[in-house]
């Protein structure tokens, strides 16, 4: 078989990737091990918030905002294309201070981001609790990042693989083995039930990324962190925003129901959903706001973020010519996907990027964890 493109897995890199490939023209061949969606990205809270996760200025923060400004868009096409409804809100994230050290950290951030001409608003206790009159009335004021956004993360990874598909990419079982080179560049791939011969390849295994042979990245580019997640209903809904405190988070979704997050574990690939960390998202879910102590938990689960050193992604072509990196996305894998799905597209049919892509290329890796 022979395509212009394969794409090596089927969450929501490998697939946003394809979306934009396949509207392009090219022809996307997209191999998944399993179902498309059904790991990291569909085990996310599905927050949208450079505010809290990238933290400082600089080019992290930057990448995170280009693909918060991408996401209306996405969705509005994504939702058109695929007849599939994401749960995209955007009623801003909230980062509330339930002690004075907390507090004196978040008034040190606000400061740096208000600097760099960056959105923050710095509530006192009273504008915090008229906004989630769920809250603790232990917190002491918080940060609140007003244009920020959240979905459901499933219904996302769902709706852009039919989008994917609609827009001519094929999706294919297939358990990748190996990437092929032929005089050093990337000529497609061999999977369990055969091989495909491709003009690029472009690398989205999400955690499992360094497991297929000839991946071209360092050791320990890619390891699985793995995050425990309780979901409590509440009737009516008792929050609306994305609530964190300094230990996790909560994620309301519209129907009430409330994520609680989460943990972050280096335990491998050992997919499971532990005592001590349904204890420690109950906790943290319970000190943002204490009446959930009462609601009943309806799901838990557990999945590993493909996190990088740096805990930024892994993003472009590095030395093997023809083999591109959509990886490493770690906690903000939702998040990134608009930008990372146009700024891939672009390195693969050689148009103009839409960001700079040197700080996240593999290159960096070498000072983090030393060369291959
Ligand atoms: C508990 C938790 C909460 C999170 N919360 C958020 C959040 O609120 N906001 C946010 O932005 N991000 C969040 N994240 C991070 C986000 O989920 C990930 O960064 C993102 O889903 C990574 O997407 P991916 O496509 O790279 O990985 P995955 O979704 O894991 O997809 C990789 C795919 O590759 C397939 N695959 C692997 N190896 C092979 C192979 N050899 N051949 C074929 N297929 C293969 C796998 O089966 C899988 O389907 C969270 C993650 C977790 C675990």
């Amino acid at each position: 078989m022979r395509t212009d493109v394969v794409v090596v897995g089927a969450g929501i890199q490998g697939a946003s990737v394809a979306f934009r490939l396949a509207l392009s023209g090219r022809k996307v061949v997209v191999l998944e091990r399993s179902i498309p969606g059904a790991e990291a990205s569909s085990a996310a809270g599905g927050i949208l918030s450079p505010g809290v996760e990238a933290i400082e200025p600089g080019p992290f923060y930057a990448l995170c905002r280009a693909s918060l400004a991408r996401y209306p868009g996405f969705v509005r096409e994504v939702e058109a294309r695929s007849g599939l409804a994401v749960s995209f809100r955007s009623l801003g994230t909230l980062e509330v201070a339930f002690d004075d050290d907390h507090a004196h950290l978040l008034a040190g951030r606000a400061e740096k981001l208000e600097r760099a001409g960056l959105p923050v608003q710095v509530l006192d206790e009273a504008a915090v609790r008229t906004l989630e009159p769920g809250l603790s009335r232990e917190a002491r004021g918080a940060l609140f990042f007003a244009d920020e956004a959240s979905l459901d993360p499933r219904l996302l990874a769902r709706a852009v693989y039919v989008a994917a598909a609609r827009a001519g990419a094929t999706f294919l079982t297939g358990d990748v083995r190996r990437i092929r080179t032929e005089g050093g560049r990337a000529a497609g791939v061999e999977h369990a039930a055969g091989r495909i011969d491709a003009d690029a390849v472009v690398l989205a295994a999400g955690s499992w990324s360094l497991l297929v042979e000839g991946n071209g990245l360092s050791p320990g580019a890619v390891r699985p962190v793995r995050g425990q997640i309780a979901v409590v209903d509440t009737r009516p809904p008792l929050l609306s925003r994305v609530v964190f405190s300094g230990h996790g988070y909560v994620v309301p979704r519209p129907d009430g129901r409330i994520l609680c997050g989460s943990t972050m574990e280096d335990v491998g690939w050992e997919k499971a959903v532990t005592a001590g960390g349904l204890r420690h998202v109950l906790d943290v879910a319970i000190e943002i706001a204490p009446s959930l102590a009462q609601a009943p938990v309806v799901e838990t689960w557990s999945n590993f973020r493909p996190a990088s050193p740096d805990g930024e992604p892994i993003l472009g072509e590095g030395t093997i010519p023809g083999l591109f990196y959509a990886t490493g996305h770690t906690r903000n894998g939702i998040l990134l996907a608009p930008i990372t799905a146009d700024a891939i597209a672009a390195a693969v049919t050689g148009a103009p990027p839409p960001v700079d892509l040197a700080p996240f290329s593999p290159a960096r890796l070498a000072s983090l964890i030393g060369p291959r």
